[in-house]
Protein backbone atom coordinates (compact mmCIF):
# COMPACT_ATOMS: atom_id res chain seq x y z
CA UNK A 1 0.00 0.00 0.00
CA UNK A 2 1.49 3.36 -0.69
CA UNK A 3 1.67 6.28 1.66
CA UNK A 4 -0.62 8.52 -0.69
CA UNK A 5 -2.35 9.66 2.50
CA UNK A 6 1.08 11.26 3.32
CA UNK A 7 1.12 12.99 0.16
CA UNK A 8 -1.98 14.56 0.34
CA UNK A 9 -1.69 16.00 4.00
CA UNK A 10 1.72 17.52 2.46
CA UNK A 11 0.36 19.08 -0.68
CA UNK A 12 -2.16 21.10 1.40
CA UNK A 13 -0.61 24.24 1.53
CA UNK A 14 -2.49 27.33 2.52
CA UNK A 15 -1.57 30.79 3.18
CA UNK A 16 -2.61 33.49 5.92
CA UNK A 17 -5.02 36.62 5.37
CA UNK A 18 -1.27 38.43 5.20
CA UNK A 19 0.66 35.73 3.58
CA UNK A 20 1.26 34.11 6.54
CA UNK A 21 2.56 30.23 6.31
CA UNK A 22 -0.33 28.99 8.31
CA UNK A 23 -4.20 30.04 7.51
CA UNK A 24 -5.19 32.82 9.27
CA UNK A 25 -7.50 31.39 12.30
CA UNK A 26 -11.46 32.66 12.29
CA UNK A 27 -11.76 34.43 15.32
CA UNK A 28 -15.41 35.04 15.12
CA UNK A 29 -19.29 33.40 15.91
CA UNK A 30 -20.77 34.50 13.66
CA UNK A 31 -20.77 35.95 10.22
CA UNK A 32 -22.09 38.95 8.15
CA UNK A 33 -24.10 38.93 5.27
CA UNK A 34 -23.89 42.00 2.52
CA UNK A 35 -27.84 40.96 1.79
CA UNK A 36 -30.88 39.72 3.58
CA UNK A 37 -31.17 37.01 0.52
CA UNK A 38 -28.02 35.38 0.77
CA UNK A 39 -28.73 34.76 4.54
CA UNK A 40 -31.38 32.91 4.13
CA UNK A 41 -30.33 30.97 1.26
CA UNK A 42 -27.51 29.99 3.09
CA UNK A 43 -30.15 28.68 6.28
CA UNK A 44 -31.48 26.91 3.24
CA UNK A 45 -27.95 25.23 2.14
CA UNK A 46 -27.91 26.72 -1.01
CA UNK A 47 -24.98 29.19 -0.67
CA UNK A 48 -21.63 27.92 -1.40
CA UNK A 49 -18.85 29.59 0.66
CA UNK A 50 -20.57 31.83 3.06
CA UNK A 51 -20.51 31.13 7.08
CA UNK A 52 -23.39 31.64 8.72
CA UNK A 53 -22.64 30.61 12.47
CA UNK A 54 -19.66 28.92 14.00
CA UNK A 55 -21.51 26.04 15.39
CA UNK A 56 -22.21 25.19 11.55
CA UNK A 57 -19.22 25.93 10.08
CA UNK A 58 -15.60 27.78 10.28
CA UNK A 59 -12.61 28.79 7.71
CA UNK A 60 -10.53 26.90 10.74
CA UNK A 61 -12.88 24.12 10.57
CA UNK A 62 -12.97 23.69 7.16
CA UNK A 63 -9.51 23.74 6.61
CA UNK A 64 -8.93 20.87 9.29
CA UNK A 65 -11.54 19.08 7.88
CA UNK A 66 -10.09 19.13 4.80
CA UNK A 67 -6.63 17.73 6.27
CA UNK A 68 -8.32 14.99 7.85
CA UNK A 69 -10.47 13.97 4.24
CA UNK A 70 -7.21 13.94 3.31
CA UNK A 71 -5.63 11.34 5.69
CA UNK A 72 -8.48 9.28 5.19
CA UNK A 73 -8.97 9.78 1.56
CA UNK A 74 -12.77 10.68 2.05
CA UNK A 75 -14.83 13.41 0.40
CA UNK A 76 -14.76 15.52 3.15
CA UNK A 77 -15.16 15.70 7.00
CA UNK A 78 -16.37 17.64 10.33
CA UNK A 79 -14.30 18.19 12.51
CA UNK A 80 -16.01 17.96 16.40
CA UNK A 81 -15.08 18.71 20.00
CA UNK A 82 -14.23 15.30 21.15
CA UNK A 83 -14.48 12.18 19.92
CA UNK A 84 -17.39 11.57 21.56
CA UNK A 85 -19.12 14.29 20.18
CA UNK A 86 -18.10 12.49 16.55
CA UNK A 87 -19.10 9.30 17.40
CA UNK A 88 -23.01 10.45 19.35
CA UNK A 89 -23.30 12.53 16.51
CA UNK A 90 -22.96 9.75 13.65
CA UNK A 91 -24.84 7.17 15.65
CA UNK A 92 -27.72 9.97 16.14
CA UNK A 93 -27.72 10.59 12.43
CA UNK A 94 -28.27 7.40 11.42
CA UNK A 95 -30.73 5.65 14.03
CA UNK A 96 -34.19 6.43 14.24
CA UNK A 97 -35.83 5.48 17.74
CA UNK A 98 -36.40 1.82 17.79
CA UNK A 99 -33.14 0.70 15.18
CA UNK A 100 -30.51 -1.49 16.13
CA UNK A 101 -26.48 -1.57 15.83
CA UNK A 102 -24.47 -4.04 14.88
CA UNK A 103 -21.40 -3.25 17.26
CA UNK A 104 -17.41 -4.66 18.37
CA UNK A 105 -17.91 -5.65 21.88
CA UNK A 106 -14.50 -4.63 21.96
CA UNK A 107 -14.36 -0.80 22.28
CA UNK A 108 -13.65 2.11 24.25
CA UNK A 109 -15.46 1.95 27.36
CA UNK A 110 -17.54 5.68 26.89
CA UNK A 111 -18.52 4.13 23.22
CA UNK A 112 -19.85 1.02 24.50
CA UNK A 113 -21.56 3.44 27.39
CA UNK A 114 -23.21 5.58 24.94
CA UNK A 115 -24.74 1.96 22.49
CA UNK A 116 -25.69 0.05 25.46
CA UNK A 117 -27.40 2.91 27.69
CA UNK A 118 -27.72 6.20 26.56
CA UNK A 119 -29.34 5.18 23.41
CA UNK A 120 -31.77 2.98 25.50
CA UNK A 121 -33.50 6.67 25.59
CA UNK A 122 -34.58 6.00 21.84
CA UNK A 123 -35.20 2.52 22.19
CA UNK A 124 -32.28 2.07 19.95
CA UNK A 125 -30.83 -1.62 20.46
CA UNK A 126 -27.08 -2.88 20.83
CA UNK A 127 -25.65 -6.33 19.37
CA UNK A 128 -22.47 -6.65 21.05
CA UNK A 129 -20.25 -9.38 18.86
CA UNK A 130 -16.65 -10.73 17.99
CA UNK A 131 -16.04 -8.56 15.16
CA UNK A 132 -12.92 -10.72 14.38
CA UNK A 133 -16.07 -13.47 13.43
CA UNK A 134 -17.45 -12.14 10.30
CA UNK A 135 -20.11 -15.28 10.81
CA UNK A 136 -20.99 -13.38 14.59
CA UNK A 137 -21.61 -9.95 12.73
CA UNK A 138 -23.50 -11.39 10.54
CA UNK A 139 -25.73 -13.45 12.25
CA UNK A 140 -26.25 -10.05 14.86
CA UNK A 141 -27.68 -8.31 12.06
CA UNK A 142 -31.50 -8.03 11.50
CA UNK A 143 -33.99 -6.10 9.63
CA UNK A 144 -34.00 -2.71 12.11
CA UNK A 145 -30.26 -3.13 12.04
CA UNK A 146 -28.89 0.69 10.62
CA UNK A 147 -24.63 -0.02 10.65
CA UNK A 148 -21.84 -2.25 11.61
CA UNK A 149 -20.07 -0.54 14.13
CA UNK A 150 -16.08 -1.45 15.36
CA UNK A 151 -13.19 0.09 15.99
CA UNK A 152 -10.21 -0.68 13.00
CA UNK A 153 -7.73 -1.39 16.13
CA UNK A 154 -9.64 -1.83 19.69
CA UNK A 155 -9.20 -0.34 22.71
CA UNK A 156 -7.82 -2.17 24.77
CA UNK A 157 -7.43 -5.51 23.73
CA UNK A 158 -6.22 -4.45 20.26
CA UNK A 159 -8.44 -6.79 18.16
CA UNK A 160 -7.75 -6.04 14.09
CA UNK A 161 -11.08 -5.49 12.20
CA UNK A 162 -10.99 -7.06 8.60
CA UNK A 163 -12.25 -4.05 7.61
CA UNK A 164 -12.69 -5.43 4.20
CA UNK A 165 -14.84 -8.36 4.59
CA UNK A 166 -16.51 -6.47 7.06
CA UNK A 167 -17.18 -3.62 4.09
CA UNK A 168 -18.23 -6.49 2.08
CA UNK A 169 -20.65 -8.13 4.50
CA UNK A 170 -21.78 -4.24 5.00
CA UNK A 171 -23.11 -4.03 1.50
CA UNK A 172 -24.53 -7.30 1.02
CA UNK A 173 -27.09 -6.13 3.95
CA UNK A 174 -27.09 -2.12 2.07
CA UNK A 175 -25.89 -0.68 5.93
CA UNK A 176 -23.17 1.51 6.20
CA UNK A 177 -19.58 0.64 8.00
CA UNK A 178 -18.33 2.53 10.51
CA UNK A 179 -14.90 2.52 11.80
CA UNK A 180 -12.96 4.87 14.63
CA UNK A 181 -9.48 4.79 13.43
CA UNK A 182 -7.89 6.40 16.47
CA UNK A 183 -5.87 4.11 17.41
CA UNK A 184 -4.03 3.77 13.60
CA UNK A 185 -4.13 6.72 11.83
CA UNK A 186 -2.43 6.68 8.38
CA UNK A 187 -1.20 2.48 9.45
CA UNK A 188 -4.83 1.32 8.61
CA UNK A 189 -6.39 3.56 5.58
CA UNK A 190 -10.22 2.51 6.57
CA UNK A 191 -11.57 4.51 4.29
CA UNK A 192 -9.92 2.58 0.92
CA UNK A 193 -10.43 -0.81 2.64
CA UNK A 194 -14.01 -0.15 2.18
CA UNK A 195 -15.70 1.87 5.40
CA UNK A 196 -18.32 4.24 4.63
CA UNK A 197 -17.92 6.61 7.89
CA UNK A 198 -14.41 7.00 9.42
CA UNK A 199 -14.07 8.88 13.10
CA UNK A 200 -11.47 9.45 15.29
CA UNK A 201 -10.63 11.37 18.21
CA UNK A 202 -8.11 13.52 17.57
CA UNK A 203 -7.20 14.12 20.96
CA UNK A 204 -5.10 11.04 20.29
CA UNK A 205 -2.34 10.74 17.84
CA UNK A 206 -3.57 12.96 15.60
CA UNK A 207 -3.20 15.39 17.50
CA UNK A 208 -0.18 14.53 19.59
CA UNK A 209 0.42 16.80 22.52
CA UNK A 210 -2.49 15.50 24.75
CA UNK A 211 -3.69 19.43 25.12
CA UNK A 212 -6.59 19.20 24.08
CA UNK A 213 -10.12 16.81 23.21
CA UNK A 214 -11.44 16.72 19.69
CA UNK A 215 -12.82 14.34 17.15
CA UNK A 216 -13.80 14.34 13.41
CA UNK A 217 -16.21 12.25 10.70
CA UNK A 218 -14.65 11.92 7.66
CA UNK A 219 -17.44 10.38 5.14
CA UNK A 220 -18.92 11.73 2.12
CA UNK A 221 -19.96 15.13 1.32
CA UNK A 222 -23.63 14.33 1.68
CA UNK A 223 -23.35 12.66 4.69
CA UNK A 224 -21.27 15.28 6.28
CA UNK A 225 -23.63 18.07 4.69
CA UNK A 226 -26.26 16.15 6.65
CA UNK A 227 -24.91 16.45 10.15
CA UNK A 228 -24.66 19.95 9.42
CA UNK A 229 -28.02 19.97 8.24
CA UNK A 230 -29.82 23.30 10.37
CA UNK A 231 -32.95 21.18 10.84
CA UNK A 232 -31.82 17.91 11.21
CA UNK A 233 -28.24 17.43 11.60
CA UNK A 234 -26.79 16.11 14.34
CA UNK A 235 -23.47 17.46 14.87
CA UNK A 236 -25.50 21.06 14.02
CA UNK A 237 -28.47 20.40 16.68
CA UNK A 238 -26.65 18.11 19.11
CA UNK A 239 -23.40 21.13 19.19
CA UNK A 240 -20.73 19.00 19.55
CA UNK A 241 -18.73 21.60 16.90
CA UNK A 242 -15.02 22.09 17.36
CA UNK A 243 -13.79 25.75 18.39
CA UNK A 244 -11.77 27.41 15.87
CA UNK A 245 -8.91 28.17 17.78
CA UNK A 246 -8.39 23.98 18.53
CA UNK A 247 -9.06 23.25 14.84
CA UNK A 248 -5.91 25.98 13.75
CA UNK A 249 -3.70 24.51 16.91
CA UNK A 250 -4.42 20.41 15.95
CA UNK A 251 -4.26 21.37 12.09
CA UNK A 252 -0.18 22.62 12.86
CA UNK A 253 0.30 19.71 15.14
CA UNK A 254 -0.92 16.83 11.92
CA UNK A 255 2.12 18.07 10.12
CA UNK A 256 4.69 15.87 12.22
CA UNK A 257 1.97 13.51 12.34
CA UNK A 258 3.74 10.76 9.93
CA UNK A 259 7.17 11.09 11.61
CA UNK A 260 5.65 10.68 15.01
CA UNK A 261 3.42 7.45 13.89
CA UNK A 262 6.88 5.58 12.54
CA UNK A 263 8.31 6.48 16.00
CA UNK A 264 5.51 5.16 18.15
CA UNK A 265 5.02 1.86 16.27
CA UNK A 266 9.09 1.78 15.95
CA UNK A 267 9.38 2.18 20.11
CA UNK A 268 6.47 -0.36 20.44
CA UNK A 269 7.05 -3.32 18.27
CA UNK A 270 10.64 -2.94 19.94
CA UNK A 271 9.39 -2.77 23.71
CA UNK A 272 6.62 -5.93 22.33
CA UNK A 273 9.42 -8.19 20.98
CA UNK A 274 11.81 -7.62 24.09
CA UNK A 275 8.62 -8.20 26.67
CA UNK A 276 7.42 -11.17 24.84
CA UNK A 277 10.95 -12.73 24.71
CA UNK A 278 11.16 -12.50 28.35
CA UNK A 279 7.80 -14.54 28.54
CA UNK A 280 5.69 -11.62 29.12
CA UNK A 281 1.64 -11.72 28.11
CA UNK A 282 2.36 -9.30 25.37
CA UNK A 283 -0.26 -8.13 23.04
CA UNK A 284 0.65 -6.57 20.11
CA UNK A 285 -0.44 -5.77 16.26
CA UNK A 286 2.98 -6.17 15.02
CA UNK A 287 3.96 -9.90 16.59
CA UNK A 288 3.47 -13.14 15.27
CA UNK A 289 1.16 -14.43 18.24
CA UNK A 290 -0.92 -11.44 17.54
CA UNK A 291 -4.30 -13.54 16.38
CA UNK A 292 -4.88 -10.79 13.14
CA UNK A 293 -1.45 -9.96 12.81
CA UNK A 294 -1.74 -11.44 8.96
CA UNK A 295 -4.93 -9.07 8.54
CA UNK A 296 -2.79 -6.10 10.16
CA UNK A 297 -0.33 -6.79 7.79
CA UNK A 298 -2.49 -7.74 4.67
CA UNK A 299 -4.48 -4.10 5.07
CA UNK A 300 -1.35 -1.58 6.89
CA UNK A 301 0.21 0.74 5.15
CA UNK A 302 4.02 -0.52 6.44
CA UNK A 303 5.50 2.90 6.33
CA UNK A 304 3.60 3.74 9.94
CA UNK A 305 3.45 0.09 11.82
CA UNK A 306 1.60 -1.23 13.72
CA UNK A 307 0.62 1.03 16.06
CA UNK A 308 1.71 2.60 19.67
CA UNK A 309 -0.41 0.54 21.52
CA UNK A 310 0.41 -2.75 23.48
CA UNK A 311 -0.82 -4.24 26.32
CA UNK A 312 0.97 -6.20 29.35
CA UNK A 313 -0.31 -8.78 31.47
CA UNK A 314 1.30 -8.66 34.75
CA UNK A 315 -0.89 -11.09 37.05
CA UNK A 316 -3.16 -8.73 38.88
CA UNK A 317 -4.65 -5.49 39.62
CA UNK A 318 -1.86 -5.36 42.86
CA UNK A 319 1.18 -5.38 40.23
CA UNK A 320 -0.60 -3.41 37.90
CA UNK A 321 -1.36 -0.55 39.81
CA UNK A 322 2.23 -0.88 41.54
CA UNK A 323 4.14 -0.94 38.45
CA UNK A 324 2.06 1.78 36.91
CA UNK A 325 3.55 3.73 40.02
CA UNK A 326 6.71 2.87 39.50
CA UNK A 327 7.44 3.59 36.34
CA UNK A 328 5.70 6.80 37.05
CA UNK A 329 8.38 7.43 39.55
CA UNK A 330 10.99 6.51 37.23
CA UNK A 331 10.20 9.01 34.57
CA UNK A 332 9.05 6.45 31.88
CA UNK A 333 5.32 8.40 31.71
CA UNK A 334 2.51 8.65 33.26
CA UNK A 335 0.06 6.89 34.94
CA UNK A 336 -2.71 8.40 32.86
CA UNK A 337 -6.00 7.62 30.92
CA UNK A 338 -5.64 8.60 26.83
CA UNK A 339 -2.97 7.79 24.22
CA UNK A 340 -0.71 9.27 21.53
CA UNK A 341 1.51 12.06 23.78
CA UNK A 342 5.26 12.02 23.21
CA UNK A 343 5.53 10.63 26.42
CA UNK A 344 4.40 7.05 27.44
CA UNK A 345 0.45 6.54 29.26
CA UNK A 346 -0.33 3.45 30.90
CA UNK A 347 -3.47 2.78 32.74
CA UNK A 348 -5.22 -0.41 33.77
CA UNK A 349 -8.41 -0.29 31.32
CA UNK A 350 -10.24 -2.58 33.63
CA UNK A 351 -10.42 0.17 36.31
CA UNK A 352 -10.37 3.01 33.82
CA UNK A 353 -11.26 3.78 30.50
CA UNK A 354 -13.33 0.23 30.24
CA UNK A 355 -15.13 0.55 34.00
CA UNK A 356 -18.20 1.06 32.31
CA UNK A 357 -18.42 -2.22 30.68
CA UNK A 358 -19.43 -4.84 33.35
CA UNK A 359 -17.24 -7.10 34.74
CA UNK A 360 -18.28 -10.57 33.86
CA UNK A 361 -18.14 -8.95 30.31
CA UNK A 362 -14.65 -8.05 31.14
CA UNK A 363 -13.64 -11.13 31.76
CA UNK A 364 -15.70 -12.84 28.74
CA UNK A 365 -13.63 -10.77 26.18
CA UNK A 366 -10.16 -11.78 27.75
CA UNK A 367 -10.14 -7.61 29.64
CA UNK A 368 -8.25 -9.53 33.01
CA UNK A 369 -7.17 -7.38 35.82
CA UNK A 370 -3.49 -7.32 35.70
CA UNK A 371 -3.45 -5.65 32.30
CA UNK A 372 -2.23 -2.59 31.72
CA UNK A 373 -2.36 -0.59 28.34
CA UNK A 374 0.44 1.13 26.91
CA UNK A 375 0.37 4.02 24.57
CA UNK A 376 4.52 3.59 23.75
CA UNK A 377 6.00 7.02 23.60
CA UNK A 378 8.60 8.94 21.12
CA UNK A 379 11.37 7.94 23.67
CA UNK A 380 15.04 8.94 22.13
CA UNK A 381 16.66 5.59 23.24
CA UNK A 382 14.01 2.83 23.62
CA UNK A 383 16.45 0.35 24.73
CA UNK A 384 17.24 2.20 27.37
CA UNK A 385 12.94 2.67 28.63
CA UNK A 386 13.51 -1.57 28.28
CA UNK A 387 15.75 -1.56 30.53
CA UNK A 388 14.41 1.03 33.24
CA UNK A 389 10.64 -0.79 32.72
CA UNK A 390 13.08 -4.03 33.36
CA UNK A 391 14.72 -3.28 36.32
CA UNK A 392 10.97 -2.17 37.83
CA UNK A 393 9.64 -5.35 37.35
CA UNK A 394 12.46 -6.97 39.12
CA UNK A 395 12.13 -4.81 41.92
CA UNK A 396 8.21 -5.70 42.09
CA UNK A 397 9.20 -9.17 42.09
CA UNK A 398 7.02 -9.20 38.65
CA UNK A 399 7.69 -12.46 36.76
CA UNK A 400 6.29 -13.33 33.50
CA UNK A 401 3.10 -15.25 33.43
CA UNK A 402 3.85 -17.55 30.46
CA UNK A 403 2.73 -17.29 26.71
CA UNK A 404 -0.92 -15.36 26.07
CA UNK A 405 -3.70 -17.87 25.32
CA UNK A 406 -6.44 -16.25 22.95
N1 LIG B 1 -12.46 6.32 20.31
C1 LIG B 1 -11.45 5.69 20.92
C2 LIG B 1 -10.85 4.48 20.30
C3 LIG B 1 -10.96 6.17 22.15
O1 LIG B 1 -9.93 5.53 22.74
C4 LIG B 1 -11.55 7.33 22.72
C5 LIG B 1 -11.08 7.88 24.01
O2 LIG B 1 -10.26 7.29 24.69
C6 LIG B 1 -12.62 7.93 22.05
C7 LIG B 1 -13.04 7.41 20.84
C8 LIG B 1 -13.31 9.15 22.62
O3 LIG B 1 -12.57 10.27 22.30
P1 LIG B 1 -12.63 11.64 23.13
O4 LIG B 1 -12.06 11.38 24.47
O5 LIG B 1 -11.85 12.59 22.29
O6 LIG B 1 -14.08 12.02 23.23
Amino acid sequence: MSNNSANQLQDLQYFGEFGGVNPSISDSSTYTFLSAKTMFDTFEGNTEGCYLYSRHSSPSNLYLGEALAALEGTETANVYASGMGAISSVIMQLCDAGDHVVSSRTIYGGTYAFLKNFVKKFAIETSFTDITSIEAVEMSINSRTKMIYCESISNPLLEVADIKALSELAKKHGIPLVVDNTFAPLSIPAAYLGADIVIHSLTKFINGTSDCVAGAVCGTTAFCLGLKDVNNGAGMLLGSTLDSLRAASILKNMRTLHIRMQKHSQNALFLAQKFENDGFRVVYPGIDSHPGHTIMKNQMNTNYGFGGLLTLDVGSLENANALMERMQTQKLGYLAVSLGFYKTLFSAPGTSTSSEIPLEEQLEMGLSNGLIRLSIGLDNDIERTYQTMQECMMQLNIRPQGPVTV
